[in-house]
């Protein structure tokens, strides 16, 4: 099966991760979930099951963005904490373990207050409005109002829970890209105006007596390093309606869905339109199903889906029986780990994790302040 990867920790085996400096060798990723409910299979293949890996490669940093829940549901609070705790869970059963990484909440990590107010003085509001979602969610969440300079600037929030953790890389999608592309530039513009040591690049470059050699040992010295993209392999998920699997379509299938519920949301999914008669061939190429099994089900099951469908020979029924075998399969490890934690486990590892996030942002914020002279200069020498 493909879930071999899914990290075997059990609510037992957790305890306090080892101090942060035992890890730094290692280079730093960072990526964060809004916290919008009970995730689903696409949360899973897209971002989840790929940081369960990351944990083991890199010093890891995962967060709940419950801070960008507010840029649109500023209006109603009220889910965002049990959301939050939902999501948490969820990161907890599929595999995350925070002995390997920290994982925490944003708005307990004062200083992602701090640094985008900072960052957003040099950020040109041309920047923000040229972000392709800045106008496609005004268009989609059209009962919001989203007119809002908290809404504008979530780019600049975004690159500031990235650039708190002076992160090397951060896990995303192609369609995420032009974020981090953004938070490199905001890296690149606060570097030139605020160089450590105080004399900017500008200032290197019209002085003969400083060579290429110091200007580049200072761009390697940044105190906002660029982080890089490592671009995750998301595979086609589709949900039950053949669009992709999201949460805003009520298509999903959710993480914790018994068997049942599997079952029965997978009978109403929709199949190649071409298979209207059981005697009807078709082509799991053009099926929904046919996806899930090219994700979820084995070399040999693959193989019984085109044939079976390309001939006539199985029935769509019997079909989407096997991709449920094939989901019940990997959910299931998921909700046994899901079901053995406590809401005061969790609890606990999110203040730890988040009283971590807080000592490494702070070292940042040290440095930011200081290459800004926002501390209080000391008194002249008598
Ligand atoms: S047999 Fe399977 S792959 Fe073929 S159309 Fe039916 S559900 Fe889709």
């Amino acid at each position: 099966m493909r879930h071999g990867f899914i990290s075997a920790i059990t609510p037992e085996s957790i305890s306090k991760m080892p101090e942060p400096d035992l890890l730094t060798s290692r280079p730093r990723v960072l990526s964060g979930m809004r916290p919008t409910g009970k995730l689903h299979l696409g949360n899973y293949m897209g971002a989840l099951a790929n940081w369960v890996k990351l944990q083991d490669q890199y010093e890891c940093y995962f967060f709940i963005a419950d801070l960008h829940a507010l840029t649109t549901d500023y209006a109603d609070t009220s889910n965002i904490a049990p959301n939050t705790l939902e999501v948490a869970l969820d990161f907890l059963a599929a595999g995350l373990d925070p002995k390997k990484c920290t994982i925490f909440v944003q708005s307990q990590v004062k200083q992602h207050y701090e640094l985008p107010l900072l960052l957003g003085m040099i950020t040109p509001l041309g920047w923000l409005e040229r972000v392709p979602s800045y106008k496609e969610m005004q268009e989609n969440l059209v009962s919001k109002d989203l007119t809002t300079f908290g809404f504008l600037g979530y780019p600049v929030l975004m690159a500031s829970d990235i650039l708190l953790y002076q992160a090397d890389f951060v896990p995303v999608g192609q369609d995420q890209q032009a974020h981090v592309e953004l938070t490199r530039e905001v890296a690149r513009r606060f570097n030139f105006f605020y160089p450590r040591g105080g004399r900017t690049a500008r200032d290197a470059g019209k002085h003969p007596d400083i060579r290429p050699v110091t200007v580049a040992r200072w761009e390697a010295d940044e105190v906002l390093p660029e982080p890089a993209v490592l671009l995750t392999p998301s595979p086609k998920l589709p949900g039950t309606d053949g669009r992709k699997m999201s949460k805003s379509y009520g298509n999903t299938v959710l993480l914790t869905d018994p068997e049942p519920v599997v079952r029965q949301k997978l009978k109403t999914m929709v199949t190649d339109p071409a298979r209207i008669r059981r005697t009807d061939p078709g082509e799991p190429d053009k099926c929904p199903v046919g996806d899930l099994h090219k994700v979820f089900s084995t070399a040999e099951t693959l193989a019984k889906v085109y044939d079976g469908c390309r001939s006539a020979g199985i029935g769509c029924i019997e079909c989407k029986s096997w991709a449920a075998n094939a989901l019940v399969q990997i959910l299931e490890p998921i909700q046994i780990r899901r079901a053995g934690f406590t809401e005061a486990q969790v609890q606990e590892i999110l203040e730890d994790g988040s009283s971590r996030a807080r000592a490494r942002a702070e070292q940042t914020m040290q440095e930011v302040r200081a290459a800004m002279r926002l501390t209080l200069a000391a008194p002249a020498a008598q």
